[in-house]
């Protein structure tokens, strides 16, 4: 069978764990299995080589800072294939762009247009294997691109996804997805399997274990992706679509999410086209907004609140500060001190009350609640901060998620 393996900064993250990684790859290949193997840069060389970037321009340059950035990657594939060689493997690396992976002209957040793949197929014809670095390939204008932070999932998927593997494994620091985040909740447990629907409401909400574009990706193609852990080895998380057969879990985990920052508009004239006039703005600035609520109206006026990622939240108020006089609203205000928590599950669809109940566990944790939106098999809710770890725990204890399955 053929089998993509990719390898997170932690899993490569110095010699040892190199070598490490080297023999479980050559273990699965002499099991009589195909490997492609796409790794990420090695611990935190990404953000070093951003810190460096900053040091000596305040300008992030497109093209530049992808020729930067692919560099840690690199060093990676050619490290791994030298601990392979020396185990006596024909083990070949390649760059995104080696190995055909073609993107659209977007520095540093790039799209996956189309995998070419021949040279990765002519290694494994040769019994041997290759490793991709992962996060980057080459646009249609043939700059060198990256494919935002994170990337590398979105790499190991689509190569999964072209070269028709069975699976694509995702090693990392931590087992799986889990119910909850451990370091909040000890008692949260490892999920033996999730659909892609849940776990890209997960990825969306703070689930920090996949990059949300490679869930798509796997969603979009059917990828089967197993989450788990280049330190134990031991099985762990399936990324599968959805039984039918089986009985969905009303709740399958609670995420919690402290990137936001919520921004309000006071007595905003209620009004045709007022909120496109202000979200087109936004738009135009690159302010990726999240939550949006409007109040009812009293006397022809409403407030209008949303969410936005807290690194932009200096350009979103520029924009809304600027527009609200135009259109003689109040005033602007933020709060960076809020959160998004959310429940997310599958079974949410056919049963009713989870709302509900998960409104009562809050106050009875007296924590109040600022927003709330849902999808259908998610809930979410904004409060404060500081609230954040009682309310995960409150919520995993109360809706059994300590239990077992
Ligand atoms: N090295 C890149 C990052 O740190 C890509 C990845 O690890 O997936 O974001
Ligand atoms: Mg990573």
């Amino acid at each position: 069978m053929l089998i993509v393996q990719k390898y997170g900064g932690s899993s490569v993250a110095d010699p040892e764990r190199i070598r490490a990684v080297a023999e479980h790859i050559v273990r699965t290949h002499e099991k009589g299995d195909q490997v492609v193997v796409v790794v990420s840069a090695m611990g935190k060389t990404t953000d070093e080589l951003l810190r460096l970037a900053r040091e000596v321009s305040p300008q992030a340059y497109g093209r530049e800072m992808d020729m930067l950035l692919t560099a840690g990657e690199r060093i990676s594939m050619a490290l791994l294939c030298m601990a392979m060689i020396d185990m006596g493997v024909h083990a070949v690396s390649f760059t995104g762009s080696q190995a055909g992976i073609v993107t659209d002209t977007v520095h540093g957040m790039a799209k996956i247009l189309e995998v070419k793949g021949d040279r990765i197929r002519e290694v494994l014809a040769g019994n041997g294997v290759a490793v991709v670095a992962g996060f980057q390939g080459i646009s249609t204008d043939k700059a060198i691109t990256t494919l935002g932070r994170g990337g590398s999932d979105t790499t190991a998927v689509a190569l999964a996804t072209s070269l028709g593997a069975q699976v694509c494994e995702i090693y990392t620091d931590v087992p799986g997805v889990f119910s909850a985040d451990p370091r909040l909740v000890p008692e949260a447990r490892k999920l033996e399997r999730v659909s892609y629907e849940e776990m890209l409401e997960m990825a969306a909400t703070g689930g920090r274990v996949l990059a949300l574009r490679s869930v798509e990706f796997a969603r979009n193609y059917s990828v089967a992706v197993h989450v788990r852990s280049s330190f134990t080895w031991e099985q762990g998380t399936w990324v599968l679509e959805e039984d039918p057969k089986m009985e969905q879990a009303i709740i399958s985990g609670v995420t919690h999410d402290e990137s936001d920052a919520k921004v309000t508009i006071a007595h905003v004239p209620d009004r045709p086209g007022v909120a496109a006039l202000m979200f087109r703005a936004l738009a135009d600035e690159s302010v990726n907004v999240d939550m949006i609520v409007q109040n009812v109206s009293t006397a022809g006026h409403t407030d209008i609140s949303f969410t936005v990622p807290r690194e932009d939240l200096g350009r979103a108020l520029k924009v809304v500060e600027k527009l609200s006089s135009g259109i003689e609203a109040s005033g602007v205000t933020h709060d960076e001190g809020v959160a998004r928590i959310s429940l997310v599950g599958a079974g949410m669809r056919t049963n009713p009350g989870v709302a509900a109940k998960m409104f009562e566990v809050l106050a009875a944790e007296d924590v109040n609640i600022e927003m709330i939106s849902t999808s259908s098999i998610r809930i979410s809710c904004v409060i404060q901060e500081i609230d954040v770890q009682k309310a995960v725990r409150a919520l995993h204890s109360a809706f059994d998620l300590d239990k077992g399955d």
